[in-house]
């Protein structure tokens, strides 16, 4: 297929639910007021609201069959795993030089204090620096908050060679071309920032990527997490054991509800109603096509309260989920060995559903929702998120390129000249968006529909040596 052809399939599989958020938060609005000074439309706002929502599933799933009737589907198939594979194969390469004694490094630490999901995104960082600087990516675990003896006993080690974090010279970051062995620091602190850093995709790869994905961001940071999470033969056991265990089986939507230290501080709460109405339309959507035997989701979260309130409230589900994970999870245990097998579980079988209803605020639904990429051609639109847009801690501006233009109708709403880059503070889920115009600087709402994400692209090395 050419790039227009995906691009705008995917276009219209988006703004079609841009139209719908639109169409439904106007809706609602619209019965509130009703209720209050004109009760005679009420019935007439729910009506709307009943059909409306069939005519958006219908078409969502038709766009959906789109994919899979257009005669694409085994290039999409094969044209990810080439990628996965070309990059894969780069990456055992950048990780197993000729010779580690003269090998430029990288020392990478993982000790930032914070949880799971943060330190993982560490380390995908310190791995995209070491890819675009071409240095081998020494990773520093001993004494890891999450299991004392290291990395290397939970994931294979990043390196099969070269652990060696020694060399002749040494230097804090950002070095020279000469410097054998960098340190670098959390992104937080880097300083110079080189290009390589989130959004940014490698340029040789972006033609291919933007043309096979509807987030390319996303698939590059799935890519080194399925590097960096090669699991130990011990740990692939685990996972399998808990998932048979749990029974787990497709269909199955995913659903992260983070509580505790978050809310209030750098989320909002969100109650279960909400994330449950999220997974309702999932299978709605999904028995337009299959026949449903049973609605099932797999219900991660750090609150144990949160397992049972679900299970009263949704007895025709059927839930799965351990309170004893989420037990561990709580703040008193969190940053030990006894958690770490719940978080990883947790996440394996988030990443593994066919679908993802969390906050994108948290780390740990952000990168099950990066790993899921690796199952897919493209599973970036799987995920149904109740705050944020995707994001990568520490990333460059998400910028966005204006296509139509938009004149202000109301208070709040920004004037936008199409080609206008717009910087996204967030997607406010009825069909406006938050953002900075760069060209006039205001910051206020537009419609999500009338922009597209601009793709950045930084000019890492491009490995030639092993694409033969
Ligand atoms: P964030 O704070 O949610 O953005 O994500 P972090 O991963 O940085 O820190 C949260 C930590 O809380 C995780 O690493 C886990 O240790 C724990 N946690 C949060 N949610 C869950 C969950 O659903 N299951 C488990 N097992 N642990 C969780």
């Amino acid at each position: 297929p050419n790039s227009e052809y995906e691009l705008l399939r995917r276009r219209i599989y988006s703004n079609t639910k841009e139209f719908w958020y639109f169409i439904h938060s106007g809706l609602l609005d619209l019965e509130k007021k009703a209720h209050e000074s004109a009760p005679e439309i009420v019935d007439s706002v729910k009506y709307l609201l009943s059909l409306g929502v069939e005519h958006k599933r219908s078409l969502l799933h038709d766009i959906d069959q789109l994919a899979e009737v257009d005669g694409y589907a085994t290039w999409r198939e094969k044209e990810a795993n080439d990628l996965s594979g070309l990059v894969q194969k780069r990456f055992h390469f950048l990780q197993n030089p000729a010779d580690c004694k003269t090998a430029k490094k990288l020392i990478c630490s993982l000790n930032k204090g914070c949880g799971y999901g943060c330190q993982l995104h560490h380390a995908v960082y310190c791995f995209m620096v070491a890819y675009g600087t071409k240095r081998t990516l020494i990773l520093k675990s001993k004494g890891w908050r999450y299991h004392k003896a290291g990395w290397e006993e939970i994931f294979k080690p990043v390196s099969d060679t070269c652990v060696d974090p020694s060399g002749k010279s040494v230097s804090n970051w950002p070095g020279n071309s000469e410097t054998q062995v960098v340190n670098l620091p959390i992104i937080d602190s880097l300083s110079p920032r080189p290009p390589f850093l989130p959004l940014a995709i490698p340029e040789d790869l972006a033609p291919r990527l933007t043309r096979l994905h509807g987030d390319p961001i996303v698939w590059w940071v799935g890519q080194i997490l399925k590097f960096l999470l090669r699991p130990q033969p011990q740990t692939a056991a685990v996972m399998q054991e808990t998932m048979t265990h749990m029974g787990f089986k497709r269909p199955i939507v995913g659903v992260h509800v983070r509580r505790t230290d978050k809310v209030g501080t750098e989320a909002a709460y969100h109650g279960i109603e909400e994330y449950m109405t999220a997974v309702d339309e999932y299978y709605k959507e999904l028995e337009l096509k299959t026949s449903v035997d049973k609605r099932r989701i797999y219900l991660a979260t750090d609150d144990p309260k949160v397992i049972a309130d679900a299970k009263s409230k949704y007895s025709h589900y059927e839930i799965l989920g351990d309170p004893s994970i989420s037990k561990t999870a709580a703040i008193s245990t969190r940053y030990s060995d006894s958690s770490l097998f719940g978080i990883i579980n947790d996440i394996n079988m988030l990443a593994m559903s066919d679908y993802l209803v969390c906050t994108f605020s948290s780390q740990v639904c952000r990168v099950a929702y990066e790993i899921m990429q690796t199952y897919y051609p493209d599973a970036s639109s799987r995920f149904r998120s109740l705050d944020d847009v995707y994001y990568y801690g520490g990333q460059n501006p998400h910028n966005t390129i204006a296509v139509l233009s938009h004149e202000p109708r109301k208070n709040g709403e920004m004037s936008v000249v199409a080609g206008d880059l717009i910087g996204v503070a967030g997607n406010h889920w009825n069909g406006f968006s938050k953002g900075r115009n760069l060209r006039t600087n205001q910051i206020a709402l537009y419609p999500s529909f009338k922009v597209k994400d601009k793709i950045e692209t930084a000019k890492f090395p491009t490995y030639a040596e092993v694409d033969k």
